[in-house]
């Protein structure tokens, strides 16, 4: 009944107001209505009133965010800085109105059945038409970031398109050894041996490092060309999911076999004797002294280098290639961009305008405010060209990166709740990537993610006792057989047994009861 009169007072307020315009049609209040915020991400430690993109959305909707946000100077790594400051705000005792953070997911289902946040299922059901059309066609995303209780207590930044990381090799090495693009894991040892012993930078010198990652998961990532796993989601280390059952990667025979094959071409000198150490600069190193061979990295950044390096290095064509098939045949690609991401907004609990507010989050699911999100204020970084936003010449030439300026007015915030839109990257992805792209989209290599469960509180309790010891000697032992401290074979038995006594078992059960309550339907 009460959705049958909103829709009705609804109607006839259109028809009242007659052909509205599409700045009218945005607005929430009449009078200007101030809401408090507190946001926090890495790339910008707080909420600035002043951002461009905030000044249209206010001019736009009539809603005010005032900047709130405690612990905004905590810029530590990924993973604790951002919990860190959610914290020093509850230990403030003040929530503000608005809290959108990276990471936030954890923190608003573990506080928000707790009272903290305010549920938005019937908030959106009733006042928040552009986002209940987006999970009406997304229910795994909503079960995605559904609360044990069932509520959802924020609204995610959800990515859009499907490629992230892929294969790439140097195909002016292999066409200067002769060689063909690998095929399969056996042909890749062949064309990695080569890469070692046959000298394709042409110094003289056996100083090439055949694979190389920037961030040495990209190693582990390897384990898949024996029929292992190194993770389920686009987060390093994370469980997946196999036949309706959530298991860990790193405690099946597959990986076994991977990592004992991974240490064999450590050993050999196939992969980067500095993997662990060399860090983030790495391929940058490596590709611009002509040095690495391969590795498994983004599509758009790694595709860059041969624009950046057609005048350092002769010849220079560092492609995608197809995944390897694996011992089994299987060619898979691992990594994807994930639907959803832990990162976005919630509604604080003393919030006096919580209808006002899901109002002002439905907003940036408008075409209007998607694309406020997603390329800025139209006439300053895009003008509208056969009714679709193109970034203009001055802004996409400017030689400042892409991200970065669209960070520094407000646009693609990843603490803000939005849907974001490919279009916006595709403008600015170069053609070897979109090459490598359509490759990766003919041979459909991608696989279903994990999306992640909510515990309640027993499950939540069981997972935090036993877990992070269990990841901390998984990786522990991982690095040590690579190493070659030990050998994964002869120490397997034992190393299931060590993650049985730790609460393995435990643990795989939480994360299955919480699964099944999820998406089990
Ligand atoms: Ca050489």
């Amino acid at each position: 009944m009460r959705r049958l009169t909103l829709a009705a007072a609804l109607l006839a307020g259109t028809s009242l107001a007659g052909p509205a315009s599409a700045e009218e049609s945005q607005r929430i209040v009449e009078e200007p209505l101030e809401l408090t915020i507190q946001m926090n991400h890495a790339r910008y430690p707080r909420y600035q009133e002043d951002w461009p993109v905030e000044v249209v959305a206010r001019e736009m909707t009539g809603i005010h965010l005032v900047d709130a946000t405690v612990g905004a100077n905590t810029r530590t790594d990924e993973n604790t800085g951002k919990a860190e400051a959610l914290n020093l705000m509850l230990a403030t005792g003040e929530i503000p109105d608005i809290v959108g953070s990276s990471n936030i997911k954890a923190f608003v289902n573990q506080y928000g059945p707790e009272g903290a946040f305010i549920g938005l299922n019937a908030l959106i059901e009733e006042h928040a038409p552009h986002m209940r059309a987006f999970f009406e066609e997304r229910p795994e995303i909503r079960a995605a970031i559904s609360a044990a209780d069932g509520e959802m207590y924020y609204i995610p930044y959800l990515p859009d398109g499907k490629y992230g990381r892929a294969y790439f090799i140097r195909y002016d090495w292999l066409e200067a050894l002769d060689l063909d693009v690998p095929q399969n894991v056996e042909e890749l040892e062949e064309v990695l041996i080569a890469f070692r012993d046959q000298d394709p930078n042409g110094n003289g010198m056996q100083d090439e490092v055949p694979y190389f990652a920037r961030q040495w998961p990209e190693l582990i990532r390897l384990v898949t060309l024996w029929d292992g796993r190194s993770s389920g989601s686009d987060t390093y280390h994370d469980f997946y999911v196999d036949d309706g059952e959530v298991l860990h990667p790193y405690a099946q025979e597959g990986y076994r076999e991977g990592i004992a094959n991974l240490a064999r071409w450590y050993e050999m000198g196939l992969v980067d004797a500095e993997i662990f150490t060399r860090g983030s600069s790495s391929r940058e190193y490596l590709l611009s002294e002509n040095l690495g061979g391969m590795t498994h990295d983004w599509f758009a950044s790694t595709s860059g280098y041969n624009a950046s390096l057609a005048d350092k290095v002769d010849g220079f064509a560092f492609k995608a290639m197809a995944p390897p098939a694996s011992v089994s045949g299987v060619r898979m690609e691992e990594h994807r961009r994930i639907p959803i991401k832990p990162d976005g907004w919630a509604i604080g609990h003393t919030n006096e305008h919580p209808v006002e507010t899901i109002k002002y989050f439905d907003f940036w699911f408008s075409p209007e405010g998607r694309r406020l999100a997603n390329f800025g204020v139209e006439g300053q970084q895009y003008t509208m060209v056969d009714g679709e936003p193109q970034f203009t010449e001055e802004f996409l030439t400017n030689g400042k990166p892409v991200n970065n300026q669209l960070y520094e007015i407000g646009a693609q915030l990843h603490a803000r709740g939005y849907f974001q839109d490919y279009a916006y990257e595709e403008q600015w992805t170069n053609e070897v990537a979109l090459e490598g792209i359509a490759l990766y989209d003919a041979g459909d290599y991608l696989i279903d993610q994990f999306l992640g469960v909510s515990f309640n509180a027993e499950e939540q309790r069981v997972y935090d006792r036993y877990w992070p010891a269990i990841r901390d000697y998984m990786l522990e032992r991982q690095q040590g057989w690579i190493l070659g401290n030990g050998d994964v074979n002869a120490d397997w038995d034992g190393y299931i047994e060590t993650l049985d006594e730790m609460g393995y078992a435990e643990v795989i059960e939480v994360m299955n009861s919480a699964y099944d309550r999820q998406y089990g339907g």
